[in-house]
């Protein structure tokens, strides 16, 4: 039964031009290229061309502070959730725990956990190399073939459809948890209430109908804008700016600045080195503001089997100089 495949595909293995956004219906990737598009890209657009043109920043203290809480819980989201917890296994939890990491991972929309989980075990297992769906080094040597793979690396392999096709085979440890596919089974209401309850909100706050537009421009889209290019930072400058104190077969690099602004993430190079810790800030001097979310769940209880690497395997895979 473990090996029936997810509904409306043939067999495992074979890569997917859909993905399970609704109830058990499933979508085009293109429906995927289309959200990202429209609810990232052109909002950037938008907001750069105002701030071009000297409007008036039109936005509250409720509406940074709902969107800096916004981006602190939908962080956590991606970067424990998604990333160290679906991901990478990097450390056990409660359904309840685990339930609410994949929620806040899907708020910010990129992708259900299963897509998002297989893109990125892709990644890992071809990083650099044809087949990593985001490397920035494949586009050649010249100057135009190095922004070209800027470009594809942080947003264009996931806005142009047909840049990658989501593989069912890479997330059979995923497909068989309840709590994935129930989260995943109702995509399209997290992403609806990640823009619904900032508006709501921000409504609510000022009793009027702009208060609420205010609450949903800030909160809502500015919230997915700014951890969608979080997240594509990683992708992108981080496999081209920072140190390389480890032997990896990839360009990954450590990004202090990325790792302060991504919660831990920017540790890129630590964590093609050690893809399966649960810590990315492995030294002394790397904070890592996710590691420190999990060991405090850790201590409550909640969470369990917190992979960690060794003194010892640390010294082994630094690079000789
Ligand atoms: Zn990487
Ligand atoms: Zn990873």
């Amino acid at each position: 039964m473990d090996d029936l495949p997810p509904p409306g595909l043939q067999k495992f293995g074979e890569p997917v031009e859909s993905v399970v956004l609704w109830r058990g219906r499933r979508f085009g990737l293109d429906l995927i290229n289309v959200l990202t598009l429209g609810t990232v890209l052109v909002p950037t657009f938008v907001i750069v061309i105002l701030v071009i043109v000297g409007w008036q920043v039109w936005v509250r203290p409720i509406d940074l502070l709902m969107l800096g809480t916004g981006l602190l819980l939908g962080g956590f989201g991606i970067t424990v959730g998604y990333h160290r917890l679906f991901t990478h296994s990097s450390f056990r939890t409660k359904p309840v725990v685990k339930g609410t990491l994949g929620i806040l991972g899907a708020v910010c929309m990129q992708g259900p956990i299963l897509f998002w989980c297989s893109c990125h075990r892709a990644h890992h297992q071809h990083s650099d190399r044809d087949g990593d769906p985001h490397s920035p080094h494949l586009s050649g040597d010249t100057w135009i073939g190095k922004l070209r793979g800027f470009m594809h690396a942080h947003f264009g392999w996931i806005v142009f459809s047909g840049s990658y096709r989501y593989n069912a085979s890479r997330v059979h440890d995923l497909y068989r948890d309840p709590v994935v596919r129930w989260v995943d089974d109702r995509y399209l209401l997290w992403v609806f209430l990640g823009l619904a309850v900032p508006a709501l909100l921000g409504g609510l706050w000022s009793g009027t109908i702009e208060g609420a537009i205010q609450g949903f421009v800030w909160a809502g889209l500015g919230r997915v804008v700014l951890m969608q290019h979080m997240t594509w930072a990683i992708n992108s400058f981080g496999h081209l700016f920072g140190s390389k104190p480890f032997e990896t077969n990839d360009e990954s690099r450590n990004n202090r600045l990325l790792a302060l602004l991504g919660l831990g993430e920017g540790w890129h190079n630590n964590h093609h080195a050690f893809p399966q810790s649960a810590r990315h800030g492995i030294r002394k001097g790397e904070p890592d503001l996710s590691f420190d979310l999990i060991r405090f769940l850790e201590k409550l209880g909640w969470v369990w089997d917190v992979r960690q690497v060794t003194e010892k395997q640390i010294e082994q895979k630094l690079r000789k100089r």
